[in-house]
């Protein structure tokens, strides 16, 4: 079929009240951005539609950018006929001839009203030229075929498909959110669920050099520049971890040291959020996926923070995360085998219900508090940008 044009949807957007014009006009800029490749396309945006004309791009390959798109709910290749009958008949046929041997169903809809057939009557004219030139059957239950016939002021959109978006909310309308980037397969699954969801989000990464290397910080980078096909520009912190790691060691039973460490990281990472105006906390923590993200340690980790924190996969199953990050992307980065801050120092026997009072006892043995200023003031920070151009160094 020689498509005209791809007419998309919004969705959910469409229950978002006074919000809906910014959310469509984020939609709007975002499809463009997207696309921007591919040169001829003509877009056009009303109330409940965008529609784009093809002038002969191929929407195959279109199809692989839209999918990526948040706040798109659906979309069809259609194609678009003047508005009159006879023509709307013909380019029908096609459609159907198209799906010999099927049994179809016509549905139209006259949003034009000054168009002189009511919807039931194009059905049946419709319909009843199929079944006159075609082998094709009636079937208004069950059909192979749902021909789909939109007429509306400036022409009449013909289409048999509707392919599913990625759903959830143009990026950019929720605000800005702080993610905790371990080199692992879960935290970037967590950003691109978040920029799904419509925020945008700055990164911060904990590297404890001499015992990290240089290519852990390389695999963060790698990770982020993959998440730049949602969020064109994203901002990473850099935290030199090893100093307050090492005076946990030093102060802490070894059974305490990753609950200890990740209190500290909220911390840090609360901090650095409060700086760059972020509103929430960000992580990959799945609940008992490990012995820190059972309830309890939940509990006592958190406290460290009034931040919201945000676990985009606290219900998902591994499997599940590994699926979306294969989509992403990300996961062949997330499998190469450089060693994280937390695998290095992982104690034999992490408990799995720690306590809060004893984990203030640990503390109070050391000045944590300047070492965690200490992390914020010498983090670096590392603009990660899309395609070729050249990260930026502040
Ligand atoms: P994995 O796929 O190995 O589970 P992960 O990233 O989930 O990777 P966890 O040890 O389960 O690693 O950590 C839970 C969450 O804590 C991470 O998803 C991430 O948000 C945060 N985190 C862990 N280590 C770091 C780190 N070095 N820097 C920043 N955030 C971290
Ligand atoms: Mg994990």
């Amino acid at each position: 079929m020689e498509y005209t044009h791809i007419l998309i949807r919004y969705g959910e957007l469409t229950t978002k009240g006074k919000n809906r014009k910014t959310f469509i006009a984020t939609l709007y800029e975002n499809i463009k951005r997207k696309l921007y490749m591919f040169n001829g396309l003509e877009y056009e945006k009303n109330y409940d539609r965008i529609f784009i004309k093809l002038n002969g791009n191929n929407p195959d390959i279109i199809k692989k950018e839209l999918n990526l798109v948040s706040g798109l709910y659906s979309y069809s290749f259609v194609v678009k006929v003047e508005n009159d009958l006879d023509k709307i008949k013909e380019i029908s046929l096609k459609f159907a001839l198209e799906n010999e041997e099927r049994k179809f169903k016509v549905k139209a809809h006259r949003n034009d009203k000054s168009f002189p057939y009511v919807s039931d009557s194009i059905n049946r004219e419709v319909a009843g030229y199929i079944l006159k030139n075609s082998k094709l059957r009636v079937d208004v239950h069950n059909p192979d075929l749902l021909l789909q016939i939109e007429v509306r002021p400036e022409g009449t959109y013909v289409f048999d498909n509707a392919i599913k978006g990625l759903g959830g909310y143009p990026l950019g309308v929720g605000g800005e959110a702080m993610l905790m980037l371990s080199g692992g397969i879960d935290s970037p699954v967590a950003g691109f669920l978040i920029n799904k969801r419509g925020l945008t989000y700055q990164a911060i990464h904990f590297a404890s050099p001499p015992y990290t290397s240089e290519k852990a910080i390389d695999k963060v980078k790698d990770l982020l520049k993959k998440l730049t096909v949602f969020q064109k520009e994203i901002k990473l912190h850099i935290i030199p971890f090893t100093d307050l790691q090492v005076a946990i060691y030093d102060n802490a039973d070894e059974s305490y040291a990753i609950t200890l460490m990740r209190r500290m990281m909220y911390r840090i990472s609360d901090l650095v959020a409060r700086e760059e105006k972020c509103l929430a906390l960000i992580n990959g923590e799945s609940i008992g996926q490990v012995a820190s993200q059972t309830l309890e340690s939940m509990n006592v980790i958190n406290e460290v923070t009034t931040m919201p924190v945000i676990r985009p996969l606290a219900c998902y199953d591994k499997l599940d995360i590994i699926d979306l990050s294969q989509m992403i992307d990300t996961y062949e980065i997330s499998i190469r085998p450089h060693q994280d801050c937390c695998t290095i120092f992982e104690p034999k026997n992490p408990v799995t219900k720690p306590k809060l009072d004893k984990c203030k006892e640990y503390e109070e043995k050391f000045d944590f508090e300047s070492l965690i200023v200490e992390c914020v003031k010498n983090r670096e920070i590392i603009k990660i940008k899309f395609a070729e151009e050249k990260d930026e160094y502040l």
